[in-house]
C-alpha cells in the first residue's frame, strides 16, 4: 500500500493505492480531509479525472460538514476525549477479564475503560454507556429531592433512557424519562431538566404558564438551556 497526497483543481486528498477493484472517495469529519483509495493497477491521470468528476460533491459535502460542525464519529480508542458531568476525560482501554469497572482519575483527567480482550466499537460504547447508567442513577435520587421541594410535585417513578429529547414527562401517569447522555453535561444541567419535566406535571405545554414557573424555579434556565444544546 502506498499513500501520498495530491492537488487537484483547488482539492487536495489523500490517495492510497492498495489491492483493491474500485475506486472510493470520502470526505472526513470535522476538517472535510478527502480520502481516495484506488486499485494499483489505474494511472494517476484517470484518478485526477475520476477527483475532477466528483468535484461538485466534495465541496457540498465538505461545506455541510463545515456548517453544520459535524465532528468524526467516535471510535472509543485511547487519547479520545469523553465527558462526564462536564468535565472532558481523556480514554484510556484496559484490556482485561478481570477488572470490571471504569476507574475515573481526578486529577489526571483519564478515564479508563475494562474491555475485553477483544472488543468492538459497539461493544466498548455499550460498556461506557452502562457507566453513564450508574452514574446517572447514583445522581438522579438527590437531584430529584431538591427539585421535587422546589417545583412541589413528585414524579410516580424517574426512568434513564437513550432518547432524542434530553427528558420527557407523561402527564397521565406522572413518569419522567431522562436521556442517558446528561451523565456527560455538567449537573446543573441535570437539574434543569428535571425541574423543566417536574413542571409538565403542574402545565401540560410549553405556553406562557409554563416559562413563568421555569423563571420561578430555575432562573437561569434559558443560559442552561443554550449550553444543554451546545
Ligand atoms: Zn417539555
Amino acid at each position: 500500500m502506498t499513500k501520498e497526497t495530491l492537488t487537484i483543481e483547488n482539492i487536495t486528498f489523500t490517495l492510497e493505492r492498495k489491492n483493491i477493484k474500485r475506486m472510493y472517495l470520502r470526505v472526513l469529519p470535522p476538517k472535510g480531509e478527502v480520502k481516495v483509495s484506488a486499485p494499483n493497477f489505474l494511472s494517476d491521470e484517470e484518478i485526477f479525472n475520476f477527483v475532477i468528476s466528483k468535484k461538485d460533491w466534495i465541496l457540498k459535502k465538505q461545506k455541510y460538514i463545515h456548517e453544520n460542525g459535524i465532528k468524526a464519529p467516535l471510535k472509543y480508542d485511547n487519547g479520545e476525549k469523553h465527558y462526564l458531568w462536564g468535565r472532558p476525560y481523556t480514554l484510556q482501554l484496559i484490556k482485561n477479564d478481570t477488572i470490571k469497572n471504569v476507574v475515573i482519575d481526578e486529577d489526571k483527567s483519564m478515564l479508563y475503560l475494562p474491555i475485553p480482550k477483544r472488543s468492538t466499537i459497539e461493544k466498548r460504547k455499550n460498556i461506557l454507556d452502562e457507566f453513564y447508567r450508574l452514574q446517572m442513577q447514583t445522581a438522579i435520587p438527590t437531584t430529584l429531592d431538591k427539585c421535587a421541594k422546589i417545583v412541589g410535585k413528585t414524579p410516580s417513578e424517574v426512568k434513564i433512557r437513550k432518547m432524542k429529547n434530553w427528558g420527557n414527562c407523561r402527564y397521565h401517569d406522572k413518569r419522567i424519562t431522562l436521556n442517558l447522555n446528561l451523565a456527560k453535561k455538567d449537573p446543573e444541567c441535570l437539574e434543569y431538566v428535571m425541574i423543566h419535566e417536574l413542571c409538565h406535571l403542574i402545565e401540560f405545554n410549553h405556553g406562557k404558564k409554563f416559562k413563568k414557573l421555569m423563571d420561578k424555579f430555575c432562573p437561569n434556565w434559558k443560559e442552561i438551556k443554550k449550553r444543554l444544546n451546545e
